[in-house]
């Protein structure tokens, strides 16, 4: 990475302008210490999730289920701070480049796994825990070989070379790998057509693919793999039936197999379908994706206080959306309502195409709407519907960025009575990640005066190494280094929006 000669020799100024000079690696920012040891260390990671998607699921849970989440009670009470995402090369990271900040301890441009934009491969954490003795575990609610939980494990110039992401699984030999990608995975689907399957049972793996498999498999190492792409969201496995293990069940198969290591186990657990959910600008599958996180998160808390030589650490990577709960009616009285309008969601969006097809009338549309958000529309908003199915546009007005044509699915069913909602009130300026710092969470004995404060994203790898007694130090790219070999590769990294970054 010595490239400062050709930087000299004339990089154009305009490229300059992204971030001052420097300040993506050394602005001057809190860091916390831990002052103490663990044995074993839980990374949560829920991707995409912003403090609105928190306010909403709060208020849900307060307003319609009479209780308070996990995540409420820790965040009053444990260590709690903010966390700057941005990435080398943009104030709006995508989740490689946030992973590795994590895994790897330094800004990365977007798009690949472990490694720096000129090929300098970098070891993330996971690696290095192992070489130090620990069992090692991935659990998601993506595809297991998708960006968040591959930065932990392996280097990949492509975070979307899941197929050979799926072969590095097998080299690295973590001892649980659960979540969706079977085509990543099953001979039909790889271009090259082996068996991955095939081959994690000989490297001694429990192979599994049904929730049922899941919870009868005695094996010590497990590799499960629950759908075809990435798990369906938690509304669709919860109220339509879809036969997939919750995340709670995968996180309580993996505990007990990675606690059976002498030398202790980290574990990456990612809520990761949040992220999906708000590039969709669907509220319902938010709120219940961020639900079924907290189930999982209840499981963990429990484990970590039977086994106190543990610490957890939850951070979401960037905010997606972002999809706030907005004002309503005079003093805002009416706001509330949006929470309770939640309730009759029974379906995300995704299903509700699946059902759909690619050439609904209007009619069926309305029905679907009905019966699965609660929502009566407008036969003028159902024809908008109905065209941005059959042409996958944004209509009607034709420029918004996001992912389509579900974000139109989200525009039409949008409340328009600002006085009082018979809709929910939650409104989106985009289906893109946003530059918000976000919520970074420890819970594990010894910590609960800590004060974490504004701490930039690498810094979760200085704790996850203070943790467990890993340190080492990744090579650095400046900013400048980054945009030059970019510049002399212009095809580049794929743009994050072709892939629901
Ligand atoms: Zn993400
Ligand atoms: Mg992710
Ligand atoms: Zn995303």
């Amino acid at each position: 990475m010595k490239r400062r000669d050709i930087l000299k020799g004339g990089l154009a100024a305009g490229a300059l302008a992204l971030l001052p000079r420097g300040m993506a690696q050394g602005a001057p920012q809190n860091q916390p210490a831990l002052g103490r040891r663990y044995r074993n260390l839980i990374v949560f990671v829920y991707d995409g999730f912003s403090w609105e998607d928190y306010a909403i699921a709060q208020a849900f849970a307060r307003r319609r289920q009479g209780r308070v989440l996990t995540l409420e009670r820790l965040l009053s009470r444990y260590p709690t701070g903010l966390v700057n995402t941005y990435s080398l090369t943009s104030y709006v990271t995508e989740s490689s480049a946030a992973g590795n900040a994590f895994s790897c301890g330094v800004k990365t441009v977007n798009g690949g796994l472990a490694i720096h934009a000129d090929g300098t491969p970098l070891k993330p954490f996971f690696a290095a825990a192992k070489e130090a003795g620990k069992a090692v575990g991935l659990v998601t609610t993506t595809t297991v070989t998708h960006a968040t939980p591959a930065s932990f494990v392996v280097s990949n110039p492509d975070r979307n070379a899941e197929e050979r992401i799926a072969e590095q699984y097998l080299e690295f030999g973590a001892e649980v790998y659960l979540g969706g990608g079977d085509r990543f995975f099953h001979p039909e689907t790889r271009k090259d057509k082996k068996d991955l399957y095939a081959l994690f049972a000989q490297r001694g793996y429990g192979v599994v693919r049904t929730p049922e498999e899941l919870s009868r498999s005695n094996a010590s190492k497990l590799l499960g793999v629950f759908w075809d792409s990435h798990l369906p969201y938690e509304i669709d496995r919860r109220f339509q039936g879809l036969k997939v293990p919750s995340l709670k069940e995968m996180v309580q198969a993996a505990l007990p197999r990675l606690a059976a290591s002498r030398q202790g186990f980290v574990l990456q657990v990612e809520a990761g379908r949040i992220d999906h959910a708000n590039h969709l600008n669907d509220a319902g599958a938010t709120l219940w994706d961020v639900l079924a996180a907290d189930e999982a998160l209840d499981l963990l808390v429990a484990f970590v206080d039977q086994h106190p030589d543990t610490l957890l650490l939850l951070v979401s990577d960037h905010a997606t959306g972002v999809g706030g709960l907005y004002g309503a009616g005079r003093s805002y009285l009416e706001s509330s309502a949006g929470i309770d309008l939640l309730e009759p969601q029974r379906a995300s969006f995704e299903h509700m195409r699946r059902v759909l097809g690619n050439s609904p009338d209007a009619n069926q549309v309305k029905e679907a709407f009905r019966a699965m958000k609660g929502v009566a529309l407008q036969d003028q908003e159902a024809e908008i519907v109905v065209r941005a199915i059959r042409e996958k546009v944004y209509w009607p007005e034709g420029v918004r960025h996001g992912v389509q044509p579900d974000n139109t699915l989200a525009w039409a069913m949008a409340q328009r009575n600002p006085q009082k909602p018979d809709r929910p009130n939650i409104g989106w300026s985009s289906g893109q990640h946003t530059a918000s710092p976000v919520m970074l969470l420890l819970y594990g004995q010894g910590l609960r005066f800590l004060n974490l404060g504004l701490v930039d994203n690498t810094h979760v790898f200085r704790l996850m190494g203070e943790a467990l007694g890993i340190r080492y130090q990744n090579p650095v790219m400046s900013e400048e280094e980054a945009l030059e070999v970019l510049k002399a590769r212009p095809q580049g990294l794929r743009h994050p929006e072709d892939v629901w970054a």
